[in-house]
Order: C-alpha cells, then sequence, then structure tokens
C-alpha cells in the first residue's frame, strides 16, 4: 500500500514489524514490512480454513491504515523446494523465489536467492559466449551441488517439528540450548552443516532423543 502523508503514530519506516498473535495467524506471523513510499502488511498460515485477506484487513485497520491506498494485493505460498527445472531448455531461467530456493525451517530466501543468481549469471554468461542452452541446465545441478544437503536436511526438520504446535513447542525447547544455538548460527554464517566440535553433535543428538521421547520439559 501506498504510505500516507501523515502515517500513524507507531509507524517507523525505520523498522520491520513481526507480529505473533493466533488471531494474526495460528502458526506463522503477520508483519508490517517499509519500503520507502509503499509497505506492506500481511500474514502467513499454513492453516487451510484460516482466512489471510480477514486477518490483514482487521490489522491494518487496528494500527490505522484502514484508509491508505492500496497499490497490490498478492499471495504465494513461501516456495520451500527447488523446482525441478529452472531453464526452458532454450533461453530461460528463473532463479530466487522463482526457483524454489527458500531454505526450509528458517524460511531464508534472501542469501539463497543472490547465490542462485550470480550463478546464474556465470551459466547465462556462458550461454551467451558458446551459444549452448545446456550451460542454463548446469546452474540448478551446481547450486544443489553446493546447498541441496542442506536444503534436504532442513526440509526433513520441517517436516517433522513443523507437523503440529506440540512438536512447534518442542522445537523451541531444543533451541532454548546453547549447542543449539551456537550449531544455528554456525549454520547460518557459513552455509552449510557444521561438522566441528563433535561433542556439541553428540550433546545435541542425546537432548533431540530426550525431546523425542517425551522425557525432556517442554
Ligand atoms: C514474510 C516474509 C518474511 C521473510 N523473511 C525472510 C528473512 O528473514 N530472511 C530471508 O533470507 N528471507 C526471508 N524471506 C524470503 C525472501 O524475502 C525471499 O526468498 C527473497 O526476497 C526472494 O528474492 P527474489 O529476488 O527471488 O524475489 P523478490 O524479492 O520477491 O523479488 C522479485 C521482484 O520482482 C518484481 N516483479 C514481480 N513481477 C514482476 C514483473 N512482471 N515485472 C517486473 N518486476 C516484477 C517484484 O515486485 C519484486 O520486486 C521472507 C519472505 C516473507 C514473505
Amino acid at each position: 500500500m501506498q504510505r500516507p502523508a501523515t502515517p500513524p503514530a507507531d509507524y517507523d519506516d525505520q523498522r520491520c514489524d513481526v507480529i505473533y498473535r493466533g488471531s494474526l495467524s495460528p502458526d506463522f506471523y503477520a508483519w508490517v514490512f517499509p519500503h520507502g513510499d509503499t509497505l506492506s502488511i500481511g500474514t502467513g498460515s499454513a492453516n487451510k480454513g484460516f482466512s489471510l485477506r480477514h486477518s490483514v484487513a482487521a490489522y491494518r485497520r487496528e494500527i490505522g491504515f484502514g484508509d491508505a491506498v492500496t497499490v497490490r494485493r498478492e499471495g504465494a505460498p513461501i516456495p520451500l523446494k527447488p523446482l525441478p527445472r529452472w531453464d526452458n531448455g532454450r533461453d530461460v531461467i528463473v532463479i530466487g523465489d522463482a526457483a524454489g530456493v527458500v531454505a526450509p525451517s528458517s524460511g531464508e530466501g534472501i542469501y539463497y536467492a543472490m547465490a542462485c543468481g550470480r550463478m546464474a549469471a556465470d551459466g547465462v554468461a556462458e550461454f551467451l559466449s558458446t551459444g549452448q542452452a545446456k550451460h542454463l541446465r548446469k546452474v540448478r545441478r551446481r547450486f544443489l551441488g553446493e546447498h541441496g544437503r542442506v536444503f534436504w536436511v532442513l526440509g526433513i526438520m520441517q517436516r517433522f517439528w513443523y507437523s503440529s504446535d506440540k512438536r512447534r513447542e518442542r522445537f523451541v525447547s531444543i533451541c532454548r540450548d546453547r549447542d543449539v544455538q551456537q550449531l544455528t548460527f554456525d549454520a547460518y554464517m557459513h552455509k552449510r552443516l557444521v561438522r566441528a566440535r563433535p561433542m556439541a553433535h553428540v550433546r545435541i543428538f542425546f537432548k533431540d532423543v530426550a525431546h523425542l521421547l517425551g522425557l525432556a520439559r517442554v
């Protein structure tokens, strides 16, 4: 929507708001993201019966943007699985969200969109210099060679830990652990599964098992 000439007093165009409230989203969050002259207000949910439109409209009114001019309404699932093909075999290649490279579990898509954009640029340069479309096809293979394992592991985690509220709560408890936090941070920073500190993995393994068996407190 357009940013009104006089936005509500609470609005700060240097701040992203992330709102955890069951009525706005039972299983995700609602957001207000500033984009200069415009801003986006949205929410997400995998719960099929939940009305995203109703939730966004209600929140818009609540925070004083009820009368703001809507520029565009859009919605799409976050693409958490690389598409089977990124090129058309001739002269087109997609990257980023269009290629489905948002990491499961974390929802991290910016780094992967940039990484895949860079690889696609190399592929396009080779395609332009040789005229061979196989260089476009190779981009996806190269990306999955570098990041496929991380996507696979995070996909398994998402399917298991995000499948019910109870499991989500257990997952949150696991994330309170210092070892888990350190490994997650390292994995975020280095973009690969971290092998260092084998004892931390062992400790996490036993804590995971305790959570799975319900022996650890949520
Ligand atoms: C609520 C939410 C929170 C997120 N949080 C994070 C996070 O914390 N960290 C993270 O890494 N990722 C996050 N992501 C994911 C991340 O935003 C995306 O994965 C990333 O922006 C994808 O980049 P992209 O360039 O592929 O697509 P986009 O950023 O969507 O860029 C596509 C651009 O193309 C433009 N466009 C569309 N159609 C046309 C057209 N026909 N002609 C011209 N232009 C067009 C669009 O306006 C847009 O500017 C989040 C996503 C959402 C929805």
